[in-house]
Protein backbone atom coordinates (compact mmCIF):
# COMPACT_ATOMS: atom_id res chain seq x y z
CA UNK A 1 0.00 0.00 0.00
CA UNK A 2 1.72 3.18 -0.89
CA UNK A 3 2.39 5.43 2.20
CA UNK A 4 0.10 8.35 1.26
CA UNK A 5 -2.98 5.85 1.23
CA UNK A 6 -1.87 4.96 4.62
CA UNK A 7 -1.83 8.37 5.43
CA UNK A 8 -5.24 9.64 4.11
CA UNK A 9 -6.96 6.23 6.18
CA UNK A 10 -5.13 7.44 9.52
CA UNK A 11 -6.04 10.43 9.54
CA UNK A 12 -9.49 9.22 8.21
CA UNK A 13 -10.15 7.34 11.52
CA UNK A 14 -8.61 9.88 13.68
CA UNK A 15 -11.03 12.46 12.87
CA UNK A 16 -13.69 10.20 12.79
CA UNK A 17 -12.82 9.28 16.53
CA UNK A 18 -12.44 12.84 17.51
CA UNK A 19 -15.73 13.56 16.03
CA UNK A 20 -17.24 10.33 18.34
CA UNK A 21 -15.06 11.88 21.63
CA UNK A 22 -16.34 15.66 20.73
CA UNK A 23 -19.93 14.36 20.18
CA UNK A 24 -19.67 11.87 23.40
CA UNK A 25 -18.27 15.06 25.60
CA UNK A 26 -20.86 17.37 24.33
CA UNK A 27 -23.51 14.93 24.64
CA UNK A 28 -22.60 14.13 28.60
CA UNK A 29 -21.86 17.69 29.17
CA UNK A 30 -25.16 18.55 27.80
CA UNK A 31 -27.06 15.98 30.22
CA UNK A 32 -25.11 16.88 33.16
CA UNK A 33 -26.75 20.65 32.53
CA UNK A 34 -30.12 19.09 32.10
CA UNK A 35 -29.56 16.79 35.56
CA UNK A 36 -28.34 20.06 37.23
CA UNK A 37 -31.33 22.04 36.29
CA UNK A 38 -33.75 19.20 37.32
CA UNK A 39 -31.91 18.76 41.10
CA UNK A 40 -31.59 22.60 41.81
CA UNK A 41 -35.08 23.20 40.88
CA UNK A 42 -37.69 22.49 43.67
CA UNK A 43 -40.06 19.12 43.20
CA UNK A 44 -43.44 21.16 43.54
CA UNK A 45 -42.51 23.61 40.28
CA UNK A 46 -40.71 20.55 38.04
CA UNK A 47 -38.47 22.40 35.65
CA UNK A 48 -38.34 19.87 32.91
CA UNK A 49 -41.94 21.04 31.75
CA UNK A 50 -40.42 24.42 31.00
CA UNK A 51 -37.59 22.75 28.71
CA UNK A 52 -37.35 22.94 25.40
CA UNK A 53 -34.19 20.45 23.24
CA UNK A 54 -34.06 20.49 19.61
CA UNK A 55 -35.22 16.55 20.24
CA UNK A 56 -38.54 18.62 21.70
CA UNK A 57 -41.23 19.34 18.81
CA UNK A 58 -42.28 23.19 20.26
CA UNK A 59 -38.10 23.77 20.24
CA UNK A 60 -38.33 25.78 16.91
CA UNK A 61 -41.97 27.63 17.77
CA UNK A 62 -40.69 28.66 20.88
CA UNK A 63 -37.44 29.60 19.28
CA UNK A 64 -38.71 31.90 16.59
CA UNK A 65 -41.74 33.22 18.47
CA UNK A 66 -39.04 35.98 19.89
CA UNK A 67 -36.66 36.27 17.18
CA UNK A 68 -37.61 40.11 15.87
CA UNK A 69 -34.99 39.83 14.05
CA UNK A 70 -35.24 37.56 10.74
CA UNK A 71 -31.59 37.64 9.54
CA UNK A 72 -30.83 35.69 13.03
CA UNK A 73 -33.39 32.94 11.99
CA UNK A 74 -31.28 31.47 9.26
CA UNK A 75 -30.14 27.55 9.38
CA UNK A 76 -26.70 29.09 9.85
CA UNK A 77 -27.03 30.73 12.85
CA UNK A 78 -25.81 28.84 15.98
CA UNK A 79 -28.98 28.05 17.63
CA UNK A 80 -29.21 27.44 21.46
CA UNK A 81 -28.87 24.13 22.85
CA UNK A 82 -31.60 24.27 25.55
CA UNK A 83 -34.77 26.98 26.03
CA UNK A 84 -35.87 27.21 29.76
CA UNK A 85 -39.12 29.15 29.66
CA UNK A 86 -38.61 29.95 33.06
CA UNK A 87 -42.64 30.08 35.21
CA UNK A 88 -40.71 30.21 38.66
CA UNK A 89 -38.42 32.64 40.60
CA UNK A 90 -36.60 29.02 41.07
CA UNK A 91 -36.11 27.77 37.36
CA UNK A 92 -34.35 30.98 37.19
CA UNK A 93 -31.85 30.71 40.07
CA UNK A 94 -31.51 27.03 38.78
CA UNK A 95 -30.58 28.27 35.55
CA UNK A 96 -28.02 30.53 37.18
CA UNK A 97 -26.38 27.90 39.39
CA UNK A 98 -25.91 25.54 37.00
CA UNK A 99 -24.68 27.62 33.95
CA UNK A 100 -22.20 28.84 35.82
CA UNK A 101 -21.17 25.38 37.19
CA UNK A 102 -21.64 23.76 33.78
CA UNK A 103 -19.97 26.60 31.67
CA UNK A 104 -22.71 27.18 29.10
CA UNK A 105 -23.42 31.19 28.66
CA UNK A 106 -26.77 31.68 29.26
CA UNK A 107 -29.25 34.75 27.30
CA UNK A 108 -31.50 36.10 28.52
CA UNK A 109 -34.56 37.45 26.32
CA UNK A 110 -37.40 39.32 27.13
CA UNK A 111 -38.92 40.80 23.90
CA UNK A 112 -36.71 39.93 21.59
CA UNK A 113 -36.29 42.95 19.84
CA UNK A 114 -32.39 43.33 20.68
CA UNK A 115 -31.35 44.62 16.91
CA UNK A 116 -28.16 42.69 16.78
CA UNK A 117 -30.30 39.36 18.26
CA UNK A 118 -27.57 38.99 20.77
CA UNK A 119 -30.61 37.73 23.44
CA UNK A 120 -31.11 34.94 21.28
CA UNK A 121 -27.67 34.09 19.35
CA UNK A 122 -23.97 33.49 20.19
CA UNK A 123 -20.37 32.21 19.07
CA UNK A 124 -20.08 29.24 22.08
CA UNK A 125 -22.67 27.11 22.56
CA UNK A 126 -25.88 28.54 24.63
CA UNK A 127 -28.84 28.25 26.23
CA UNK A 128 -31.81 30.86 26.50
CA UNK A 129 -34.00 31.61 29.66
CA UNK A 130 -36.97 33.03 28.04
CA UNK A 131 -38.80 35.52 30.39
CA UNK A 132 -42.19 36.13 28.64
CA UNK A 133 -43.90 34.21 31.38
CA UNK A 134 -43.56 36.80 33.97
CA UNK A 135 -45.57 39.38 32.41
CA UNK A 136 -47.77 40.35 35.08
CA UNK A 137 -48.63 44.26 35.08
CA UNK A 138 -50.16 45.54 38.68
CA UNK A 139 -51.06 49.16 38.56
CA UNK A 140 -51.56 50.98 41.83
CA UNK A 141 -53.52 54.55 40.52
CA UNK A 142 -53.81 55.29 44.18
CA UNK A 143 -49.87 55.38 44.30
CA UNK A 144 -49.65 56.23 40.80
CA UNK A 145 -47.03 53.60 40.54
CA UNK A 146 -47.06 50.35 38.78
CA UNK A 147 -44.95 46.74 39.32
CA UNK A 148 -44.16 45.76 35.60
CA UNK A 149 -42.79 41.84 35.32
CA UNK A 150 -40.12 42.02 32.63
CA UNK A 151 -41.87 39.50 29.81
CA UNK A 152 -44.57 42.17 29.74
CA UNK A 153 -44.86 43.87 26.33
CA UNK A 154 -44.60 48.01 26.76
CA UNK A 155 -47.89 47.75 24.81
CA UNK A 156 -49.41 45.59 27.55
CA UNK A 157 -48.22 48.01 30.29
CA UNK A 158 -50.18 50.80 28.52
CA UNK A 159 -52.90 49.17 28.02
CA UNK A 160 -53.51 47.82 31.74
CA UNK A 161 -52.86 51.45 32.86
CA UNK A 162 -55.22 52.61 29.85
CA UNK A 163 -57.45 50.07 31.80
CA UNK A 164 -57.97 51.62 35.26
CA UNK A 165 -57.38 55.34 34.36
CA UNK A 166 -57.65 57.68 31.22
CA UNK A 167 -55.71 59.94 33.02
CA UNK A 168 -51.69 58.03 33.35
CA UNK A 169 -49.58 56.87 31.65
CA UNK A 170 -45.99 55.88 31.03
CA UNK A 171 -42.97 57.57 28.85
CA UNK A 172 -41.51 54.39 26.82
CA UNK A 173 -41.58 53.37 23.03
CA UNK A 174 -43.22 53.54 20.06
CA UNK A 175 -43.19 50.18 19.36
CA UNK A 176 -45.45 48.14 21.43
CA UNK A 177 -44.09 44.81 20.70
CA UNK A 178 -41.05 46.09 22.69
CA UNK A 179 -40.16 44.00 25.91
CA UNK A 180 -40.08 45.68 29.43
CA UNK A 181 -36.73 43.57 29.89
CA UNK A 182 -34.14 45.12 27.32
CA UNK A 183 -36.04 48.23 26.79
CA UNK A 184 -36.17 49.69 30.92
CA UNK A 185 -32.82 48.12 30.95
CA UNK A 186 -31.48 49.74 28.35
CA UNK A 187 -32.86 53.54 28.17
CA UNK A 188 -36.42 53.80 26.78
CA UNK A 189 -37.32 56.66 24.73
CA UNK A 190 -40.22 57.96 23.17
CA UNK A 191 -43.27 59.99 22.36
CA UNK A 192 -43.53 61.12 26.38
CA UNK A 193 -39.33 61.66 25.85
CA UNK A 194 -40.01 65.40 26.12
CA UNK A 195 -42.09 66.41 28.78
CA UNK A 196 -41.12 63.17 30.93
CA UNK A 197 -37.81 61.79 29.96
CA UNK A 198 -37.01 58.34 29.64
CA UNK A 199 -38.36 55.11 30.72
CA UNK A 200 -35.58 54.52 33.38
CA UNK A 201 -35.90 58.58 34.51
CA UNK A 202 -39.32 57.08 35.91
CA UNK A 203 -38.15 53.98 37.31
CA UNK A 204 -38.05 53.74 41.45
CA UNK A 205 -37.45 50.28 42.23
CA UNK A 206 -36.50 46.69 40.53
CA UNK A 207 -36.29 43.59 41.47
CA UNK A 208 -33.43 41.40 39.91
CA UNK A 209 -31.26 38.03 41.00
CA UNK A 210 -27.86 38.30 41.01
CA UNK A 211 -24.95 35.56 40.06
CA UNK A 212 -25.60 33.63 43.39
CA UNK A 213 -29.45 33.52 42.93
CA UNK A 214 -30.33 35.90 45.36
CA UNK A 215 -33.11 38.16 44.60
CA UNK A 216 -32.41 41.65 45.62
CA UNK A 217 -34.33 44.82 45.36
CA UNK A 218 -33.49 48.57 45.30
CA UNK A 219 -32.30 48.74 48.73
CA UNK A 220 -30.47 45.25 49.15
CA UNK A 221 -28.51 46.07 45.59
CA UNK A 222 -27.36 49.14 46.64
CA UNK A 223 -27.32 52.08 44.39
CA UNK A 224 -25.13 51.47 41.97
CA UNK A 225 -26.44 48.27 40.54
CA UNK A 226 -30.03 49.90 40.30
CA UNK A 227 -27.96 52.73 38.29
CA UNK A 228 -26.32 50.26 36.13
CA UNK A 229 -30.07 48.22 35.20
CA UNK A 230 -31.72 51.85 34.55
CA UNK A 231 -29.72 52.55 31.22
CA UNK A 232 -26.86 50.19 31.47
CA UNK A 233 -28.41 46.98 30.00
CA UNK A 234 -29.73 44.64 32.68
CA UNK A 235 -27.67 41.44 31.09
CA UNK A 236 -24.24 42.27 32.09
CA UNK A 237 -25.61 42.14 36.00
CA UNK A 238 -27.87 39.62 36.50
CA UNK A 239 -31.63 39.07 35.50
CA UNK A 240 -34.39 41.50 36.77
CA UNK A 241 -37.11 40.43 37.30
CA UNK A 242 -39.80 43.60 37.72
CA UNK A 243 -39.05 47.31 37.73
CA UNK A 244 -41.40 49.55 39.73
CA UNK A 245 -42.41 52.43 37.36
CA UNK A 246 -44.11 55.73 38.45
CA UNK A 247 -46.64 56.55 36.53
CA UNK A 248 -46.83 60.03 34.66
CA UNK A 249 -50.12 62.24 34.03
CA UNK A 250 -51.58 62.90 30.78
CA UNK A 251 -54.90 65.01 29.52
CA UNK A 252 -57.63 62.56 29.24
CA UNK A 253 -58.21 63.43 25.30
CA UNK A 254 -54.98 63.64 23.16
CA UNK A 255 -54.86 64.63 19.50
CA UNK A 256 -52.01 62.69 17.58
CA UNK A 257 -51.28 63.61 13.91
CA UNK A 258 -48.67 63.02 11.46
CA UNK A 259 -47.29 65.26 8.59
CA UNK A 260 -45.78 64.26 5.76
CA UNK A 261 -43.82 66.44 3.59
CA UNK A 262 -41.73 65.70 0.52
CA UNK A 263 -38.36 66.48 0.47
CA UNK A 264 -38.85 68.93 -2.32
CA UNK A 265 -41.00 71.04 0.11
CA UNK A 266 -38.68 70.91 2.97
CA UNK A 267 -36.00 72.27 1.01
CA UNK A 268 -38.17 75.07 -0.31
CA UNK A 269 -39.00 75.58 3.34
CA UNK A 270 -34.81 75.49 4.27
CA UNK A 271 -34.27 78.44 1.22
CA UNK A 272 -37.26 80.81 2.92
CA UNK A 273 -35.22 80.55 6.10
CA UNK A 274 -31.96 81.46 4.78
CA UNK A 275 -31.02 85.25 3.89
CA UNK A 276 -32.15 86.16 0.11
CA UNK A 277 -28.36 86.30 -0.66
CA UNK A 278 -27.83 82.98 -0.03
CA UNK A 279 -30.64 81.57 -1.69
CA UNK A 280 -29.35 81.46 -4.82
CA UNK A 281 -26.58 78.87 -3.99
CA UNK A 282 -28.83 76.91 -1.21
C1 LIG B 1 -39.09 47.19 15.94
C2 LIG B 1 -38.36 47.86 17.08
C3 LIG B 1 -38.84 49.05 17.58
C4 LIG B 1 -38.18 49.69 18.64
N1 LIG B 1 -38.69 50.88 19.11
C5 LIG B 1 -38.07 51.50 20.14
C6 LIG B 1 -38.57 52.75 20.67
O1 LIG B 1 -39.59 53.27 20.23
N2 LIG B 1 -37.89 53.32 21.70
C7 LIG B 1 -36.76 52.75 22.23
O2 LIG B 1 -36.19 53.30 23.18
N3 LIG B 1 -36.26 51.58 21.75
C8 LIG B 1 -36.88 50.96 20.72
N4 LIG B 1 -36.36 49.78 20.24
C9 LIG B 1 -35.15 49.22 20.84
C10 LIG B 1 -35.52 48.33 22.03
O3 LIG B 1 -36.01 49.11 23.09
C11 LIG B 1 -34.27 47.57 22.50
O4 LIG B 1 -33.76 46.76 21.47
C12 LIG B 1 -34.58 46.72 23.75
O5 LIG B 1 -33.36 46.25 24.30
C13 LIG B 1 -35.49 45.54 23.42
O6 LIG B 1 -35.86 44.88 24.59
P1 LIG B 1 -36.45 43.40 24.51
O7 LIG B 1 -36.69 42.92 25.88
O8 LIG B 1 -37.59 43.37 23.53
O9 LIG B 1 -35.24 42.63 23.80
P2 LIG B 1 -34.36 41.36 24.16
O10 LIG B 1 -33.75 41.01 22.84
O11 LIG B 1 -35.13 40.31 24.85
O12 LIG B 1 -33.27 41.93 25.16
C14 LIG B 1 -32.39 42.99 24.81
C15 LIG B 1 -31.16 42.94 25.73
O13 LIG B 1 -31.55 43.05 27.09
C16 LIG B 1 -31.18 41.87 27.81
N5 LIG B 1 -32.29 41.49 28.67
C17 LIG B 1 -33.56 41.22 28.29
N6 LIG B 1 -34.30 40.90 29.34
C18 LIG B 1 -33.50 40.96 30.43
C19 LIG B 1 -33.71 40.70 31.82
N7 LIG B 1 -34.89 40.31 32.28
N8 LIG B 1 -32.67 40.84 32.66
C20 LIG B 1 -31.44 41.21 32.21
N9 LIG B 1 -31.18 41.46 30.89
C21 LIG B 1 -32.21 41.34 30.00
C22 LIG B 1 -30.93 40.81 26.76
O14 LIG B 1 -30.07 39.79 27.20
C23 LIG B 1 -30.35 41.65 25.64
O15 LIG B 1 -28.99 41.93 25.89
C24 LIG B 1 -37.00 49.13 19.18
C25 LIG B 1 -36.51 47.92 18.67
C26 LIG B 1 -37.18 47.29 17.63
C27 LIG B 1 -36.63 46.01 17.08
Amino acid sequence: MKSSRVFAIISLFLTLLLSVSWATANNSSHEGFLECLESHSEPSNPISAVLYTPENSSYSAVLKSYIRNLRFNESTTRKPQLILTALQVSHIQAAIVCSKIHGLQMKIRSGGHDYEGVSYVSDVPFFILDMFNFRSVNVSIENETAWVQVGAIVGEVYYRIAEKSNVHGFPAGVCPTVGVGGHFSGGGYGNMMRKYGLSVDNIIDAQIIDVNGRILDRASMGEDLFWAITGGGGSSFGVVLAYKIKLVRVPSTVTVFRVTRTYEAKLDEYRLQLPASCRQVA
